[in-house]
């Protein structure tokens, strides 16, 4: 049964892709500042990394942490006597707050931001963007997950339609979809929408510390982090790391190789300097 949800989540998540690949080329937001086909090809060679990372670790992790928090009793859910569909409720709305919290972790602390900015660095955003991040990113991003699994201790099913919905909603957010003002502007009230997390990928500081919500829109009006626009408007903003404004965010090697080069974050804006010892 588990295989079975794994394949359709697999054939609908390709759908989406599809979708939102051929509507944001119908109608993109922004116009490119590099040609598609270079960003692509490293975007989806990333990918394909990552998905032969996660086909490692993934089975072994989220899922695996989920029958063994239930086999052995740990777990919040596995301690308390909810009815089914409140625990599931309320899985999916903790995973979401705990991804948010990871989402921010991954900015704060340089270490992990080392990791992070490979995704960040990429020049357009669009729907491959999505999934490209650093296969160590991954791998870390499933540890932590496992983690979250061990200690709300949710059913395979909820474990299951949470890594679907946030990697959809990873995929429509992340797409260089117009959508109607009228549209985002409802759709935003719940859900992050494309304008939204643009915003989070602008090169002004103060602006990739905001929207950090992946699928749920409310954490970051709760927690004071929501910008509603990029102060230089969608068209004119300029997307990435202020300084990798160059080629190399769309080469393969280049961007695996980011989270090794010595500077962290260089942006003096932050505050944040190099330990001179
Ligand atoms: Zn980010």
């Amino acid at each position: 049964m588990t295989s079975d949800l794994a394949q359709y989540g697999l054939l609908l998540s390709l759908l989406l892709f599809a979708i939102l690949a051929a509507s944001e080329a119908m109608f993109p937001r922004r116009k490119r500042s590099l040609p598609r086909v270079k960003r692509w090809r490293t975007n989806i060679l990333i990918i394909l990394m990552d998905s032969a990372a996660l086909r490692l670790v993934g089975p072994i992790a989220a899922l695996a942490a989920a029958s063994y928090a239930a086999q052995h009793h740990i777990g919040l859910f596995n301690w308390t006597d909810w009815p089914a569909w409140l625990e599931f409720t309320l899985a999916l709305i903790l995973f979401d707050l705990a991804i948010y919290g990871q989402h921010i972790a991954t900015h704060k602390i340089p270490l992990l931001w080392a990791l992070h900015k490979v995704h960040h660095a990429d020049r357009d955003i669009d729907v491959t963007t999505a999934i490209r991040f650093h296969p160590v990113e991954i791998i870390l991003s499933m540890l932590y997950k496992s983690a979250l699994v061990l200690l709300l201790g949710p059913s395979l099913l909820a474990v299951f339609v949470f890594a679907l919905i946030l990697n959809l909603c990873a995929m429509f957010n992340h797409s260089n979809l117009r959508l109607p003002d009228w549209l985002d502007k409802r759709l935003r009230l719940f859900l992050v929408t494309p304008d939204m997390h643009r915003v989070h990928h602008s090169t002004v500081p103060g602006e990739t510390d905001s929207n950090y919500g992946f699928s749920i829109a409310l954490w970051d009006r709760i927690f004071d982090t929501y910008i509603p626009q990029p102060e230089a408007g969608h068209d004119d903003m300029v997307i990435g790391l202020k300084e990798y404004q160059t080629d190399g965010p769309a080469a393969l090697w280049w961007s695996l190789a980011l989270p090794f080069q010595k500077r962290y974050r260089p942006d003096k804006a932050k505050g944040y300097k190099r330990k001179s010892s």
